[in-house]
């Protein structure tokens, strides 16, 4: 039995269906880090990966609140606070019907290692709630974030945990949410990121993930010498704010984007995606995707009803950089064939988790440049840092500022991950250099705290 399956064999009750994502995140870091395991036995010995694997606490509370017709309305907020060894916990809210807590155990759990590799002083942390944003009026969302707030407040704050936003989660959200806190608190302080920045947010927030998986991605092209991104045709699922801002940043780099998506199908559109349309359908009407092709006859709709057996219609459109950006496990084994039929040359993932497990190890067998969410989208969470720093100063840095110090970050980041997998004899494998060097840095500060 090697290290790995011995590991995994002590986490075995963890493998339940609510756990299953956690599961699935858990299994890939524990084979990454077998090599570092193996070289060192001090991690076995002080027993790391079962304190890392279990949460310091979970917070998990009801969410009363009024709807518009006056009716109650009950739902669950969570707030898993994972591991706080190299600073405040740290991680977004997500508020979707999907939410339970497993699924936030596994974003938590994927966050810690994210904030490490960031080298920036942030813990690991992940909340939310089943409620659901859409089809809600401004004001129901208002009476809900001000309703979770009342009971979040008591356990958040600049230097203990600071949450921000995730799937449903945005600007406006943070507003009321921020807006609550201070009432709650008397206080004005940086206890969320993401605000708005004319009271208290940092300049290019919205921007950061996408920019940042873009800016990952062009760092990985010239370490592998593959060509670079300009000129070249990718394909870009999500409408959200990580897939809008990745679109727009590849555009301004001279790259072509063809395709974008939601929950409900994927728009193809060969000339290039028109952002402009796009920001107006997703961001301000928050409208439904089939309205693109009603300004842009050239392009095509496809409705997921179509593809009921996991492929998935943007996967199939032939390209040089695919870039996930909506939710988990959408990028399947049959899709991650598709795209290396049709010549993909790197995979970068936006969202967390988006690529099966097996279509990773496909991915990766077949010598794609693979970057691995922990590392491309951690543009989000440095900026959210970023924002941290300029509250507690009380100052306000430029865009252009924030947006090279996001460039170096996620630079660093990417040769930090390249020369992590060539130390420990996987060279080319952003996934194990991306979980050794996260959890390394974890794991030691661990073992410097004590128990
Ligand atoms: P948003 O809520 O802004 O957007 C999510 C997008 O994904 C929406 O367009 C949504 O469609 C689409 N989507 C959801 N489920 C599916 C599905 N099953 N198939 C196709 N599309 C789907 O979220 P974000 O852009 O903020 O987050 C996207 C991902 O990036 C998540 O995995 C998140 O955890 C991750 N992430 C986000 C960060 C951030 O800074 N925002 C930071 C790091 C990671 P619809 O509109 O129909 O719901």
């Amino acid at each position: 039995m090697t290290i790995a399956e011995k590991e995994i064999k002590k986490f075995e009750n963890h493998n339940c269906a609510e756990n299953a994502v956690f599961y699935q995140a858990m299994e890939e870091v524990i084979y990454s880090i077998a090599p570092l395991l193996e070289s060192d036995e001090k991690y076995s010995r002080h027993a790391i990966l079962e304190r890392l694997v279990v949460p310091d606490r979970i917070i998990k509370f009801k969410v009363t609140w009024l709807d518009d017709e006056n009716k109650v309305q009950v739902n669950t907020g969570f707030r898993v606070q994972f591991n706080n060894a190299l600073g405040p916990y740290k991680g977004g809210l997500r508020f979707h019907p999907s939410v339970n807590e497993g699924v936030l155990k596994f974003l938590g759990f994927e966050q810690i290692l994210k904030n490490s590799l960031t080298g920036l002083s942030i813990g690991g942390a992940k909340g939310g709630s089943d409620f659901d944003p859409k089809g809600k009026s401004d004001f129901e969302i208002m009476k809900f974030c001000t309703a979770f707030m009342t009971e979040l407040h008591k356990y958040i704050g600049p230097r203990i945990d600071v949450p921000a936003g995730d799937i449903g989660v945005g600007e406006r959200e943070i507003g009321y949410l921020f807006g609550e806190y201070k009432k709650l608190t008397s206080s004005y302080e940086g206890a969320l990121t993401g605000k708005p920045f004319f009271f208290g947010g940092s300049l290019m927030r919205p921007q950061a993930t996408g920019y940042g998986a873009v800016y990952f991605t062009e760092s990985m092209l010239e370490i592998e010498a593959k060509e670079p991104l300009s000129g070249k045709i990718c394909t870009v699922s999500g409408a959200g704010n990580v897939a809008l801002h990745a679109i727009e940043k590849l555009q301004q780099i001279g790259a072509i984007v063809v395709s974008c998506s939601d929950s409900h199908g994927t728009i193809y559109d060969p000339r290039g995606v028109d952002l402009e349309l796009l920001k107006d359908i997703k961001e301000k009407r928050r409208a439904s995707l089939e309205e693109y092709c009603s300004a842009h006859n050239e392009a095509t709709y496809t409705s997921v009803l179509e593809y009921p057996e996991g492929g998935h219609a943007v996967w199939e459109i032939p390209c040089y950089a695919a870039f996930p950006c909506a939710t988990q496990n959408e990028l399947t084994e049959l899709d991650a064939q598709t795209l290396i039929t049709n010549g993909c040359v790197s995979v970068t993932e936006g969202a967390n988790m988006p690529t099966t497990r097996e279509a990773t190890a496909l991915l990766l067998s077949h010598k794609i440049c693979f970057a691995p969410a922990k590392a491309a989208n951690a543009g989000g969470v440095a900026v959210s840092e970023f924002e941290m720093s300029q509250n507690a100063s009380m100052s306000k840095w430029s865009f252009e500022k924030v947006d090279a110090k996001l460039k170096e970050t996620m630079q660093m980041i990417c040769k930090r991950v390249a020369l992590t997998a060539k130390d420990y004899g996987v060279e080319g494998n952003y996934v194990d250099g991306a979980n050794i060097a996260g959890f390394k840095k974890v794991a030691d500060a661990m073992i410097a705290e004590g128990i």
